[in-house]
């Protein structure tokens, strides 16, 4: 099996730096199915080829533990195709052999992989259950010119028809980062077959390399079913993350100027994480979660506070994340700051290991964005499993809405709001989630307060009862 991936972007033998392989060796690596092989059939300056040659050892396959191997009929043992076509074994192999690449960090070249630059993949054997048709639904609508070579099932008996397996040339002009990440999850889901075990972990790589495209696509319900093994409930999952982040990244820019022209008049957005901050403060706590940090307002904030060891901002939009990475300018903070910040990819629709431990946490103007039917899991996510001593919490007043002129009278502040809260409503729940969880809750206004409709912002500061 033969990928090629070749640039005629001058000097083409960047790509070298790119794929962090010197054009002049060939390098072997071993994988647990067989070896991979990187070599140049050409590098000039001109044109540049680089390839990958996956030996798949079939009898190494055959002895693997039960399981890991699908058989489709008796003989699967002895007849595969899997030695000879792309399948998920190449994107092992990408992912081990081109791992920086794929992650789009180049050390030497930091520019060019940021670069669109004109690109071409040849692919020996492409298996395509779904025909040739699906390769073009697959690739085209990503920018790709495709171009396939459909293979006889036997070349001495035409009439046998053709077989699923194409040579195929796509060509684009992408970062070389994006063509590896398309690779790496269009390929088995064209095979429609894979070497392993599919589970949660694979929902957490899908979304990751399918990061910045999969949510527009629109092919994404049959890539998610295909890539996620037909599991149903993995693929409701993983589609209902991808939904949740297209809503959120959609709505973000709205949000940005809807939210913020209807709140501006009173500066709301720095009154609210000024008492966020404050609040996080007194409670004493070291160790802080910014849950929905947005594009990282209130973590710039917080890392300005001594008192905070440990900042971690997550949220469910890469994109929020991206933007929050520029603006901290995270890649050139001093040491000392950077080691106290980190940021990650989450959703509080699941229950996440990686949220437990920690002081405290600030949910500022999050949970609005909440489908009602989650809150009761956001609720257990937060306060059961997470379970941090001090829950700072924000939402809009929606009584307070009155108030603005520039907002249209029954409307929410951001379309994206599923829900805006009475103060008696925010109390209520707020008391239930003290009940059930074992919390204790103050009621703070946040912004000018009115007589009538009270302040624009509520904010619960949550302290756990039992401190373990
Ligand atoms: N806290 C920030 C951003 C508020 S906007 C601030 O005050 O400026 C709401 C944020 O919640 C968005 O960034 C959105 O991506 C995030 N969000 C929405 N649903 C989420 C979920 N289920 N899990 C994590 N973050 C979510």
């Amino acid at each position: 099996m033969l990928l090629k991936i070749s640039t005629t972007y001058a000097p083409a033998t960047d790509l070298g730096y790119l794929l962090h392989k010197h054009p002049a060796r060939i390098q072997s690596f071993g994988l647990s199915f067989g070896q991979a092989h990187v070599f140049y059939p050409e590098a000039r300056g001109e044109t540049c080829t680089a390839a990958l040659l996956l030996d798949v050892d079939p009898v190494g396959l055959v002895r693997r533990p039960h399981g890991q191997f699908e058989e489709n009929f008796a003989l699967a043992q002895y007849v595969s195709d899997r030695p000879y076509v792309a399948s998920s074994f190449l994107s092992v192999a990408i992912a081990r052999v081109f791992s920086s690449a794929l992650s789009g960090k180049c050390k030497d070249r930091p520019q060019l992989a940021e670069t669109e630059i004109p690109l071409k993949v040849e692919l020996s054997i492409l298996p395509c259950r779904g025909g040739e048709i699906l390769l073009r639904r697959l690739f085209e609508p990503l920018g790709y010119t495709v171009t396939a070579e459909s293979h006889a099932l036997n070349a001495q008996f035409p009439d046998w028809g053709q077989s699923r397996y194409f040579t195929v040339t796509l060509e684009n002009t992408c970062r070389l980062s994006e063509l590896l990440t398309h690779l790496y999850v269009l390929i088995p889901v064209l095979d429609d077959e894979k070497h392993y075990w599919v589970g949660d972990a694979e929902i957490e790589k899908l979304l990751k390399h399918g990061n910045d495209w999969l949510a527009a696509h629109p092919e994404q319900e049959s890539i998610v079913h295909r890539y996620l093994k037909h599991q149903r409930h993995l693929t409701r999952e993983a589609l209902a993350q991808l939904r949740e982040e297209d809503a959120q990244e959609n709505s973000d820019t709205i949000q940005a100027q809807e939210e913020a022209q209807v709140e501006e008049r009173i500066g709301l957005n720095e009154i609210r994480l000024a008492s966020v901050t404050e609040a996080l403060k007194q409670s004493s706590a070291k160790r802080v979660l910014d849950l929905g940090c947005g594009e990282g307002k209130l973590l710039r904030k917080l890392l300005a506070e001594k008192q905070f060891e440990e900042i971690v901002g997550m949220d469910v939009s890469h994109r929020a994340l991206r933007i929050a990475q520029e603006r901290l300018h995270y890649d050139r903070l001093p040491e000392k700051l950077k080691e106290r910040l980190r940021l990650f990819q989450g959703s509080l629709g699941y229950r996440d290991k990686r949220l437990a431990g920690y002081d405290a946490a600030a949910i500022v103007e999050v949970i609005e964005h909440l489908d009602l039917a989650r809150l009761a899991t956001f609720e257990r996510v937060l306060f059961e499993f997470a379970c941090p001593r001090t829950v700072v919490l924000t939402t809009p007043n929606i009584e307070y809405n009155v108030q603005f002129e520039n907002l249209k009278a029954g409307n929410f502040r951001h379309k994206d709001h599923r829900f805006e809260w009475t103060r008696d409503e925010f109390q209520a729940w707020a008391t239930r989630i003290t009940k059930r969880f074992g919390y204790t809750v103050v009621f703070h206004p946040i912004g000018p307060e009115d007589e009538n409709v009270g302040p624009p912002t509520q904010m619960a500061v949550f302290t756990r009862k039992i401190d373990e």
